[in-house]
């Protein structure tokens, strides 16, 4: 495939967006929670639903191995992509939930005693608040949270003040699903890693939008989820470093993941598969592959050019909206709009924009703290990806301001 350099050219990959809903023309604009997904990724997921099964790793015959060669190779795909050194610090999870969940169980219940912290910020998705507060219970450990500003922007300026001795864990978003603001993380884990404090960073918005190099970021943990990235659902990466990994216990206990079992004791096979229990999604995890390889077949520069040209136009139109506040705004941002429109509750304003073929995000977002330290009890969210368009924003800001008026 030659690259892709127009957006014409690039739409055509994507099928989903032809669909006519409540009688228009589908415009997504809900991508932050899921991205719709190119045709060689549902190929090669039907081509193997079809007749390119075979569990992986277990048996001698033709199907396993292909199976298997398919799935080793998104593993390699997934390590060129984030750079990471080793394919065995690539791990497959269901998406950065599990690979959250993993994390905390494991190295948090490793790791974690009596009075010890977890750092995070007060912009965090529940998926990056919720597993730390299950393992902080179990441990006797608590929760350490740094605060956004009014706009949404870290408190790095107090970042010494949290970063003390009991902090044993820093876990935070690259970019936050509500702010669509690329936070500061080069930086975060240059202070964590001064005091010996490992950082894991939490990219199920980052990976979609930024060029992701985990050995230049220095993270020590890094993770996202195939369906945001134009693959299939179930998917996701949890990458660690190669030390820390082994450092860790298995979190799930299965086939696949040992090396011999006896009643009396089980040894645990090698990484990646100690992280690995029983039979992976591993259609999915190719078709992750096959997601990034064709991400990788759009034109960069297009890339970065298209999404500021969506940013800037989606701020001036929004910022004509009266009563209109957007959540998250300053530097690095990413064409992900939360907002509010005053005196109007948001679901109203997303159902009626459903009604005019438009597929936008409302309510709480999974980060009910960082909504409610804006004094909200929900926000609408205008998520965009490569594949939308100068014309559907227009039809959108039209849309939004007749929805509005039919509200007020
Ligand atoms: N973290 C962030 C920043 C997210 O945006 C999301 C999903 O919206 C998640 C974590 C959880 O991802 P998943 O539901 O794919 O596990």
């Amino acid at each position: 495939m030659g690259l892709i350099r127009n957006l014409n050219e690039l739409r055509e990959h994507f099928p989903a967006l032809k669909q006519v809903i409540n009688g228009r023309k589908i415009v997504y604009f809900d991508n932050g929670a899921t991205t719709q997904k190119p045709l060689c990724v549902t190929s090669l997921v039907n081509m193997m639903n079809e007749g390119i099964n075979g569990n992986i790793h277990r048996a001698v015959h033709e199907l396993s191995a292909r199976s298997t060669e398919l799935y080793e190779g998104a593993r390699e795909r997934v390590r060129k992509f984030i750079n990471a050194q080793y394919p065995e610090e690539i791990i497959f999870t269901s998406g950065t939930t599990a690979g959250l969940n993993l994390l905390a169980s494991s190295f948090g219940g490793k790791f974690l005693n009596e009075g010890d912290s977890v750092l995070l910020t007060e912009a965090e998705h529940h998926s990056n608040i919720v597993p730390w507060q299950m393992v902080c219970e179990r441990r006797g450990a608590k929760l350490k949270v740094m605060p956004v500003d009014e706009d949404g922007i870290w408190r790095f300026d107090l970042i010494e003040r949290y970063l003390t001795p009991d902090v044993k864990i820093v876990s935070v978003a690259h970019i936050s699903n509500v702010l669509g603001l690329v936070n500061p993380v080069e930086e975060i884990v240059s202070a964590a890693h001064k005091k010996g404090i490992p950082v894991i960073l939490d990219g199920a918005q980052g990976i979609v939008h930024e060029k992701v190099d985990v050995r230049k970021l220095g993270c020590d943990f890094y993770l996202f989820s195939g369906h945001k990235l134009y693959g299939p659902t179930g998917t996701g990466v949890l990458y660690g470093k190669k030390a820390l990994l082994e450092n860790m216990p298995p979190w799930l206990g299965g086939g696949d993941m040992v090396d011999t079992v006896t009643f009396e004791k089980t040894t645990y096979a090698a990484l990646p598969l100690k992280f690995e229990a029983g039979t992976p999604n591993f259609i999915g995890a190719a078709g992750m592959g096959e997601a990034i390889n064709f991400t990788e077949s759009v034109s960069e520069e297009f890339l970065r050019n298209h999404e500021k040209a969506l940013t800037g136009q989606m701020l001036e139109g929004l910022g004509k909206i009266d009563g209109l506040r957007i959540y998250g705004t300053g530097k690095g941002k990413i064409p992900l709009f939360s907002f509010s429109v005053e005196g109007i509750h948001p679901t109203d304003l997303a159902m009626l924009l459903d009604k005019m073929g438009i597929a936008v995000r409302s309510g709480m977002m999974c980060a009910e703290p960082l909504i409610r330290r804006f004094g909200c009890h929900g926000l609408l969210r205008a998520s965009l990806a490569m594949y939308n368009t100068s014309e559907e924003i227009d039809y959108f800001l039209k849309s939004l301001q007749r929805a509005v008026k039919m509200l007020t």
